[in-house]
C-alpha cells in the first residue's frame, strides 16, 4: 500500500496526535499549534482542525483538497471514516490511528494521479498548471505524478455540452386514472417480492384524484393526504404521477422543503422512468432556483484573475467539478458541501448568480448554461423535481408559461405555509436596496469581479437607441439615492446620505428607542411595529417613497422600449440581442414589482393599518452583530396570495406530509391550503403509518431539569448521550443554549469514544453534518430548528432525540398578529404540537428502528401530548430514570418492555 510519509496530524475533542517517521505519539495541542504552524503536516478539514486547536490560522497539506482536486463531484464524507470508505482503506479503529490513515490516503490518492485508470484525469494538468503558480501546498507533490497528455486537453468550457432548443410541448390529454391501473404501476414500482402495504394501496389511489380533469376553471383539484411515517408516500403518489404523464403526455412537479427529500425522490423515482428516453432527453428533471447553480461566466472571471489568493484556488477546484458535475448544482448537488467552508468565505455563493445579473444570449457560454439548460429541460420533463419557493417563484413570475406547473405535488406540505410567508414578504431593507442600487448603477469603486450595472448589460440599447438610451440614463441617476457602500457605518455615525439612508437611520433610531429587551442578545432580530408612528419618520418615508417613484418611472420605460423592440426588431438586433432583451425584461419586471412593493410598504405608514398584512420595522442581528435594518411586510395570511397565484392557475393540486393535520382536526391544515380562499373544498385523506410506535418508541418528559440551568442542561446531554452511546439528535430552540451546552460537554463525550458534532459551533455545513452524523452510529448532532426537519436518518444512527424545550414560538410582532387572528393560545398550541410530531418523526423512519424521544420540561403542558402517534408510551419521569430507560435500551433491550406497553401520561 502507498503511503505519503510526511507527518501528520490530527485532533479532536479528545486530543491530539501526530505521526511522524513511522511512529504516532499523542502531543499538547501547543505542540500541535507549533508544528503545524513550523511545517505543512498532512491534514483533514483544516478549519474544523483550527477550531479544535483553537487556533485559526491553521494550514496545511488538506486531503480534502486534494481529494477535491482528484475525484471532483464525487461524495464523500469528509471524516477519516469516510475518507477510508471512499478510498477503500480500512477504517481507523480510534483517534490514534487517524494519522496513519492521512498518510495511507495520502498516497492512494497520489498514486491514482499515474494511473491509467483515473476517471477524472481529463483537465487536471491544465487545472495544475495554475494551481502550482498559485503556490497551492499540494501542487509539488501533484506536479511530479499528473503526466502532461500528449494532445491538448479539453478544457472546461469546450467539454460541456450544448443544450438544444425543444419545441412547445403539447397540451396535455385529459385523462381519468382507474384505480386498478393505478394500483398495478405501483405492484410494478415497489415490486413483486415487495411486502403488501394496504395503507401505500390506498394513499396511492387517493392521490389519483388530483390528476382528474378539472371541472371549472379556476378551480383546480386539491388534494390533502395525511401519511404517517412508513405509509410508503414518495412511490404512492409517483405511480399515479408516472401513469399520467405517460397517458397525458403532461408534467408533473413534486416540490419538496428539504434536500434530503429531493435526493430521496431521485432515486425511488428511477423506478418509474429510465435515466434517459430513446431520444436522449432526461423525463425527471431536478429544477432549484438560479442561485443555487454555477454561472460559468462567473467562473471565468473568476479563473481570469477575479479571484486572489485562496479564493483563485477554490474558483480551480470547482472548475475542476464543474467538468464532472451532473447539473451544475453548487447548493446541495454534487459539489462537496464541504468545499466552500475550507475556503472560508463567500467563495461559492459569489459564483452563482444570485443577483440576477444573467446577460442571456449575451453570455459566451449561454448554450452551455447550466441554469439554461435546466430550465429547458423542465419544459418537456415527464417529472420536474422542484422545491417549495421555486415553484411558487415560478408561478408568481415565471419566464416561460410552459414551465409554469399545472399538477403539482407538495411533499412536506406542512411547509407550503412558511413557504408561501417568505415568498410573498416584501423587505425594505439596507441589503435588499443596495443590491437593487448595484443591479442599475454596476459595482462600486474598487469591487471586484465581473458584476456590470444596467447600461454596460444593454450597451446596444444604450447606444443605439435614443428612448431606451435615456430611459438606462435616468434610471442610473435615480438609483444613486438608494443606499451605498459603508451605508451602516454612515448610519451608526449619524450621517445618513440620500433619502433612503435616511428612512433606514430613522428605522434603527425608533427600533433601538422602543427596545426592551435590556440589552440582552435573544438571537434575532429587535422589532417594532409600524404603527402609532410619529410624524418625522412619515416625513422621511415619504421623501423615500418619491425616490423609489423616481427609479420606478425610467424602468418602467424601459421595459415598455424592450417591448416594443422585441416586437418591430431594428436592424441591428440580432437573434442572440432578442434573446438577451427577453431576459433583461424579465428580469426589469421583477424590479419593478419590488420597487412597487417598497413603495406600497411606505406609503402605508402612517395611515391606517391594512387588516391583510403586518408591518414591522427590524434591526437584525446575529451573534450580537447589526447585518440589515429596514422594514418588512409580510401577509397575515400568506395562503391567500399562493390561492390566487398557485392554485387557481393549476389544474390538480395534492398537499401530503406526516403531520398536514393537528390530531385528527383538518380545520387548520385545510386553512393553511389556501384552498378555501378560491372556493374550493378539498379532498381529505388520512393514512395511518404502519409502525408499532407502542413497542417502537418511547417519549419520555424529564421533569427535574429546571428552564434556564444552562449547567443542569448541559449535564442532562452529556449523560443522556452516554447513556444511549451516542446516536442522539439534540435539538434547541436558542443558538446560545446549543454552544453553552456543546462547550460544556463535547471534551468529556469525545474521550469517552463518542464524538459530538454542532451547527453553529463546527465550521461544517448541515447538509455535510447530517451525513457525518448518518455515517457514525457513536456519533451525535446538536442543532437548531432547521434539522428538525432535515435529517432523515432510518436505522442505528438516530436512536435518541433530545429537546432542550417545549418549543414555544418565537415571540415577534407577526407571530403576535397571527396568534390574534387565530384564536390565540390554540394557535400557538398547534404549532408547538406540529413541531414535535416532526421532531418525533426524526426518530421512527423503519420499521426495524427503535429509540427514544425526551423532552426537558418541568412542566409539559398535557395538551400537547397529542402531538405524538397513537399508542406512543408516554412518561413524566426523573432524568435518573430517563437514564435507565434509555441505557436499557442502548444495551439491547427492546424500547419498552413487553409488559408494560399501555400509555401513560
Ligand atoms: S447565461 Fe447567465 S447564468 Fe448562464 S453562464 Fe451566462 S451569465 Fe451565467
Amino acid at each position: 500500500m502507498a503511503v505519503l510519509p510526511l507527518p501528520a496530524l490530527h485532533a479532536s475533542h479528545s486530543g491530539c496526535w501526530r505521526r511522524d517517521g513511522s511512529a504516532t505519539r499523542t502531543i499538547s495541542k501547543g505542540e500541535a499549534v507549533t508544528v503545524a504552524a513550523d511545517t505543512p503536516q498532512l491534514i483533514l478539514n483544516a478549519p474544523l482542525l483550527a477550531t479544535r486547536l483553537g487556533y485559526p490560522d491553521l494550514a496545511g497539506l488538506d486531503l480534502l483538497e486534494l481529494y477535491a482536486f482528484i475525484h471532483p463531484a464525487r461524495f464523500v464524507v469528509p471524516t477519516p471514516k469516510g475518507l477510508a470508505h471512499a478510498l477503500g482503506l480500512t477504517e481507523p479503529t480510534g483517534d490514534p490511528d487517524v494519522p496513519r490513515l492521512l498518510q495511507e490516503a495520502a498516497g492512494a490518492l497520489l498514486e491514482m494521479c499515474e494511473s491509467d485508470q483515473w476517471p477524472e484525469r481529463e483537465g487536471a494538468w491544465t487545472a495544475l498548471q495554475s494551481l502550482i503558480k498559485m503556490r497551492w501546498p499540494w501542487s509539488t507533490l501533484l506536479s511530479a505524478r499528473v503526466r502532461r497528455p500528449e494532445r491538448a486537453e479539453r478544457w472546461l468550457f469546450t467539454r460541456l455540452p450544448e443544450w438544444e432548443e425543444s419545441p412547445e410541448p403539447a397540451q396535455p390529454r385529459q385523462i381519468v386514472l382507474e384505480d386498478e391501473a393505478v394500483l398495478a404501476r405501483l405492484a410494478q414500482l415497489t415490486g413483486s417480492s415487495a411486502e403488501q402495504r394496504p395503507g401505500q394501496r390506498a394513499y396511492a389511489a387517493e392521490a389519483a384524484h388530483a390528476f382528474a380533469p378539472r371541472e371549472r376553471s379556476g378551480r383546480p383539484h386539491v388534494l390533502l393526504a395525511q401519511a404517517g411515517t412508513g405509509i410508503g408516500k414518495t412511490l404512492g403518489y409517483l405511480a399515479p404521477t408516472s401513469l399520467w404523464t405517460e397517458q397525458s403526455g403532461g408534467t408533473v412537479w413534486v416540490s419538496t422543503y428539504t434536500k434530503a427529500l429531493q435526493r430521496q425522490l431521485r432515486q425511488e423515482s428511477r423506478r418509474a422512468w429510465p435515466e434517459r428516453r430513446a431520444d436522449g432527453t432526461r423525463p425527471v428533471v431536478v429544477r432549484k432556483g438560479r442561485e443555487n447553480y454555477l454561472c460559468l461566466l462567473n467562473l471565468e472571471d473568476a479563473l481570469q484573475g477575479g479571484y486572489q489568493g485562496r479564493a483563485a484556488i477554490l474558483a480551480q477546484l470547482v472548475a475542476r467539478w464543474a467538468a464532472y458535475s451532473r447539473d451544475g448544482d453548487m447548493i446541495g448537488g454534487d459539489l462537496p458541501g464541504w468545499l466552500g467552508t475550507l475556503f472560508r468565505q463567500r467563495g461559492i455563493a459569489s459564483l452563482t448568480d444570485q443577483r440576477g445579473e444573467c446577460v442571456y444570449a449575451g453570455c459566451p457560454h449561454y448554450r452551455k448554461c447550466f441554469i439554461e439548460r435546466a430550465t429547458r429541460a423542465s419544459i418537456g420533463a415527464d417529472l420536474v423535481i422542484g422545491n417549495h419557493a421555486l415553484v411558487m417563484v415560478n408561478a408568481a413570475r415565471g419566464r416561460d408559461p410552459a414551465s409554469r406547473p399545472t399538477r403539482i405535488v407538495f411533499d412536506e406540505g406542512h411547509h407550503v405555509f412558511d413557504a408561501a410567508d417568505s415568498t410573498f414578504a416584501a423587505a425594505l431593507t439596507g441589503a435588499e436596496a443596495i443590491e437593487l442600487r448595484r443591479w442599475v448603477i454596476g459595482p462600486e469603486k474598487n469591487a471586484r469581479g465581473r458584476r456590470r450595472g444596467l447600461a454596460a448589460r444593454l450597451a446596444d440599447i444604450a447606444s443605439y437607441d435614443e428612448v431606451g438610451g435615456k430611459a438606462i440614463t435616468d434610471a442610473r441617476a435615480a438609483a444613486e439615492a438608494l443606499p451605498g457602500d459603508g451605508w451602516m457605518q454612515r448610519l451608526a455615525e449619524n450621517a445618513a446620505s440620500g433619502p433612503l439612508e435616511e428612512l433606514l437611520s430613522a428605522v434603527r433610531a425608533t427600533v433601538y428607542a422602543r427596545d426592551e429587551s435590556g440589552g440582552q442578545d435573544a438571537g434575532y432580530a429587535l422589532e417594532t411595529e409600524a404603527a402609532g408612528l410619529e410624524g418625522a419618520f412619515v416625513e422621511v418615508s415619504q421623501a423615500a417613497r418619491m425616490a423609489l417613484v423616481e427609479l420606478r418611472q425610467p424602468l418602467i420605460r424601459l421595459g415598455m422600449r424592450l417591448e416594443a423592440l422585441l416586437e418591430e426588431p431594428p436592424d441591428w438586433l440580432d437573434g442572440p440581442g432578442r434573446a438577451r432583451l427577453e431576459g433583461a425584461r424579465h428580469s426589469l419586471t421583477w424590479r419593478i414589482d419590488t420597487l412597487a412593493a417598497w413603495e406600497s410598504l411606505l406609503n402605508r405608514l402612517g395611515g391606517a393599518a391594512d387588516p391583510e398584512f403586518v408591518d414591522w420595522r427590524a434591526v437584525d442581528r446575529a451573534e450580537a452583530r447589526v447585518y440589515d435594518i429596514g422594514i418588512h411586510r409580510r401577509w397575515l395570511d400568506p395562503m391567500k396570495p399562493f390561492a390566487k397565484v398557485v392554485l387557481e392557475p393549476a389544474h390538480g393540486v395534492m398537499l401530503t406530509s406526516a403531520t398536514l393535520r393537528d390530531g385528527e382536526n383538518w380545520d387548520k391544515a385545510v386553512a393553511k391550503s389556501g384552498a378555501g380562499q378560491i372556493d374550493v373544498a378539498p379532498r381529505l385523506s388520512a393514512h395511518q403509518s404502519p409502525f408499532d410506535y407502542a413497542a417502537q418508541a418511547e417519549v419520555l418528559i424529564v421533569t427535574d431539569v429546571s428552564k434556564g440551568d444552562i449547567p443542569a442542561l448541559a449535564g442532562a446531554y452529556g449523560r443522556l448521550i452516554e447513556a444511549s452511546q451516542g446516536g442522539a439528535l439534540g435539538l434547541f430552540t436558542a443558538i446560545r443554549r446549543l454552544r453553552a451546552v456543546h462547550g460544556r460537554i463535547a471534551d468529556r463525550l469525545a474521550r469517552g469514544g463518542l464524538p459530538l458534532y454542532a451547527q453553529h459551533v463546527d465550521p461544517i455545513d448541515t447538509g455535510t453534518l447530517v451525513d457525518i452524523f448518518r455515517d457514525d452510529p457513536a456519533a451525535s448532532l446538536l442543532g437548531t430548528d432547521a434539522l428538525r426537519d432535515g435529517v432523515d436518518v432510518p436505522g442505528h444512527s438516530l436512536r435518541l432525540v433530545v429537546m432542550e424545550q417545549v418549543p414555544w414560538p418565537r415571540p415577534s410582532i407577526l407571530h403576535r398578529a397571527r396568534r390574534l387572528a387565530n384564536g390565540g393560545s390554540a394557535y400557538d398550541d398547534s404549532l408547538i404540537r406540529a413541531k414535535l410530531a416532526q421532531a418525533f418523526g426524526r426518530l421512527i423512519r423503519s420499521r426495524e428502528d427503535h429509540g427514544h424521544f425526551v423532552v426537558l420540561s418541568p412542566a409539559f403542558p398535557s395538551r400537547l401530548l397529542s402531538a405524538f402517534p397513537q399508542g406512543t408510551p408516554i412518561r413524566r419521569i426523573s432524568l435518573e430514570e430517563a437514564l435507565h430507560r434509555v441505557a436499557g435500551h442502548a444495551s439491547g433491550a427492546p424500547a419498552v418492555p413487553a409488559e408494560d406497553t399501555r400509555p401513560l401520561i
